[in-house]
């Protein structure tokens, strides 16, 4: 089966064409300017390939809720070209395919169970830290929707005694994306969070927040597994540091195998970054079933 995968993201939209086992045959990139622009070069590249089905996991906050009259929507994004706009139907339209269509996140967090290192696991959490900060929830052996979709980029945070940075979400100031997506971290130390490579108090602070966080998603959600991505996340020295807030802030509570294992229990995503679109894929398969 040719199946077609969309990455949506802020800056770029990756596009793909694979198959059920996860394989990917081939993959462009293309920059996200306006929907009246970048649509229609993703619409004829997917056209050229013939494909069965798509599935898309998309930047957000996105209505993934089939009930609501703008299913298929971006929604409230900041990308003000894109707000409000029916990704979806247009896909729909013009390729008369089914569509499969979640946050990016959840997209993640689906080829992470499907394929990667959390394959047969009915709980998970998949949290990214780049521009921003979002989180994609598997419970049970489903992707959580229910009200929205999770935001657990923007749960509130307990600040550092010794951060008086105010905060960079323009909705909760001192929120985790707000204290610790990439765009916090540059207002914060005045340079970019690659420059500061070297700068022990940059890094640590930052895994007192996302350990902060993931203390906080471990009580509420018990994942059995929590993959860690996002360009903030390819500073190597952030896992050991995270794990360890994650120890010294859970303070003993919480006694499992995982909680004794963290070096397995937190991790770094496992399909040389495509986890995203391995995802997409998944969800193009599943759409295409329901709609059989
Ligand atoms: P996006 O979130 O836009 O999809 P990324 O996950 O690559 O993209 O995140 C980009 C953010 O991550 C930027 O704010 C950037 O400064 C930061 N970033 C990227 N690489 C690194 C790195 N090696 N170390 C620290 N921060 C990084
Ligand atoms: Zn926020």
């Amino acid at each position: 089966m040719r199946i077609g995968a969309l990455e949506a993201g802020g800056t770029k939209m990756v596009c793909a064409i694979g198959n059920e086992k996860g394989e990917i045959f081939e993959k462009i990139s293309i920059p996200t300017k306006t929907p009246e622009t970048t649509m229609p070069e993703m619409i004829q590249w997917f056209q050229s390939k013939k494909i069965e089905t798509l599935g898309i996991g998309c930047f957000g906050p996105i209505d993934p809720d089939k009930d609501s009259p703008t299913y298929g929507y971006i929604t409230s994004t900041p990308k003000l070209a894109w707000k409000d706009y029916n990704i979806v139907g247009a896909f729909e339209e013009q390729l008369c395919c089914p569509v499969g269509f979640d946050t990016d996140v959840n997209g993640s967090a689906l080829g992470e169970v499907t394929f990667g290192q959390a394959k047969g696991k009915k709980n998970i959490v998949y949290l990214t830290v780049g521009t921003g900060v979002g989180a994609g929830v598997y419970a049970e052996g489903k992707l959580l929707h229910g009200m929205l979709h999770p935001e657990a980029g923007h749960i509130l945070m307990r600040k550092h005694p010794e951060d008086h940075y105010e905060g960079k979400c323009p909705y909760h100031k001192t929120c985790l994306e707000g204290l610790a997506a990439g765009p916090a971290i540059e207002a914060r130390w005045g340079k970019k969070g690659i420059e500061l490579a070297d700068k022990k108090e940059v890094w640590e602070l930052e895994a007192y927040y996302i350990g902060q966080a993931l203390v906080d998603l471990i009580l509420v959600l018990s994942p059995e597994k929590i993959i860690l991505g996002g360009g903030v996340m390819h500073q190597e020295h952030m896992m050991p540091l995270v794990r360890e807030e994650v120890r010294k802030q859970m303070a003993g509570y919480i006694k499992t195998k995982q909680m004794d294992d963290l070096d397995n229990y937190i991790v770094l995503p496992s399909l040389n970054d495509n986890q995203g679109i391995m995802g997409a894929l998944k969800l193009a398969v599943d759409e295409l079933e329901l709609e059989k």
